[in-house]
């Protein structure tokens, strides 16, 4: 019987085991670190051989295909003996595709991801169609395709999941942007980046669809390299299209085949002009759903974005508060910002990734009136930003930043949590900063 063998015992990881196991494969599942209790009664459910706190090679190097769960590099020690040895190291959504012959639609970019895919799956269900919805989201892919059944998927594919699928089809594949991120597992080089990325669309065929950015230039500039043999259809702000979605002023055009769909961007419950694109992918699959128009209306209109996503908190003399702990590199700041209608107090930083934060200078010139530092080492805002804002102070926990906004702001500011950076430095991750913030600002 062939041995497989799966690294990582998180949510990817131990689906992935169910999955082989119900497929009668030999299977073992080894974590580094302490398994969570949820899983480990799931393994133990299945009758999944398991260890924890280290790996035993000659328990992982016997096997004739590894699961490597996508948080694990490819440079860790043993993952680089085990392609030396010949073995197939595959993602959890590369083998769950192999055992699933649903409609897969699939969303990867570097920010966006996750609302788009909520936002497609929650259309899906207003249509009344029977989605699942998995990835790097919600419920493992693999032990949904191993225990239940969907005719239509909707899967948030990440880097890290891409690099390491090789058969797997997507029949819609959405590439919603590219930005520099996560650089440190690819070399330092932006081009393994962009090729990561563009696995969303191997193996696709004339047949299926791909979505992608057109205003993106790095998408672009990429396309113009890479064979995608899949309809090309666009989203872009910037320009009319014959086929995809632009905007005509204000209002969201979009063309797909014979048909048509308008809609007024005011009438999209999610702000700001990167969820005008995140829109525009939704409603282009809906059209190539077959959805009609006057769902995909219902679905716009009503969806109301994800938690740590530009999140409306209270409002508290005057000034809104806004959690967008989400936003974890520069280019989602940008669109933060880019979406304020007020004067902003902003509270920026934590673990910096290696930020330009050039990118973001004409914004906080024009936006920001003060910049509360949220993080450890916060020297390098200051040197980026001094001259660009009156007041900065520094800050060491949720509650203080968020106290010290509350008294920078004036009626009518917005107080924006958007750090650029990730959150490690202060918090377990950036959910738990999100909250942190939240209960602060319910505390003021
Ligand atoms: P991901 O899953 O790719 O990290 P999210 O939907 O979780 O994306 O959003 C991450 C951050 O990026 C949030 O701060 C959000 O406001 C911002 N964002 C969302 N969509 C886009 C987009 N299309 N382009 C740029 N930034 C975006």
């Amino acid at each position: 019987m062939d041995r497989i063998v799966v690294l990582g015992g998180g949510e990817s990881g131990t689906g992935a085991a169910v999955l082989a196991k119900v497929k009668g494969f030999e299977v073992f599942l080894s974590d580094m670190a302490r398994i969570g209790e949820t899983h480990k009664s799931m393994l133990d459910q299945y009758g999944i051989e398991y260890e924890e706190g280290g790996h035993t090679p000659e328990k992982i190097l016997n096997a004739s295909c590894i699961i490597k769960s996508p948080g694990i590099p490819e440079t860790a020690p043993l993952v680089k003996e085990a392609y030396a040895r010949g073995i197939d190291v595959i993602s959890e959504i590369e083998f769950a595709g192999r055992y699933d012959n649903s409609k897969k639609i699939c969303i990867t970019g570097s920010n966006g991801k996750t609302t788009t895919t909520t936002l497609i799956y929650y259309l899906l269900q207003k249509a009344g169609m029977d989605a699942g919805l998995g990835g790097n989201i919600g419920k493992s892919y693999a032990l949904q395709v191993a225990t239940e059944h969907h005719d239509i998927y909707v899967l948030e594919i990440s880097s890290f999941q891409l690099d390491g699928m090789y058969d797997f089809k997507a029949d819609i594949a959405v590439l919603l942007n590219i930005t520099p991120d996560h650089l440190d597992r690819y070399g330092h080089d932006m081009q393994n980046y962009i090729n990561a990325k563009f696995r969303i669309t191997q193996n696709m065929s004339a047949d299926d669809c791909f979505i992608f950015c057109s205003d993106d230039e790095v998408t672009v500039g990429a396309l113009q390299k890479i064979v995608v043999k899949a309809k090309q259809l666009p989203i872009t702000q910037t320009e009319e299209v014959d086929e995809g979605a632009f905007l005509n002023d204000n209002i969201m055009v979009v063309h797909y085949g014979d048909s048509s769909y308008e809609m007024d961007i005011n009438e999209l419950r999610i702000e700001g002009r990167h969820n005008v694109y995140n829109s525009m992918a939704a409603a282009l699959t809906g059209k190539i759903m077959n959805i009609s128009n006057s769902v995909i209306r219902e679905a716009l209109s009503s969806f109301t974005g994800v938690e740590h996503r530009l999140e409306r908190v209270l409002s508290i003399k005057d000034v809104m508060y806004i959690n967008d702990s989400k936003a974890t590199n520069v280019n989602s700041t940008w669109y933060a910002l880019e979406s304020m209608k007020t004067p902003v107090v902003l509270i920026l930083g934590g673990t910096d990734k290696g930020n330009d934060y050039s990118a973001i200078y004409d914004l906080v010139m024009k936006k920001v009136r003060a910049i509360v530092c949220l993080g450890v080492d916060n020297r390098k805002i200051h040197e980026c930003f001094e001259d660009k804002v009156d007041v900065m102070v520094d800050t060491l926990s949720a509650e203080e930043a968020v106290q010290a906004a509350s008294k920078l702001a004036k009626p009518g500011d917005t107080v924006l949590l958007s750090p650029c950076c990730a959150s490690f430095d202060l918090f377990k991750n950036y959910e738990d900063r999100g909250r942190q913030f939240k209960d602060a600002v319910r505390k003021l």
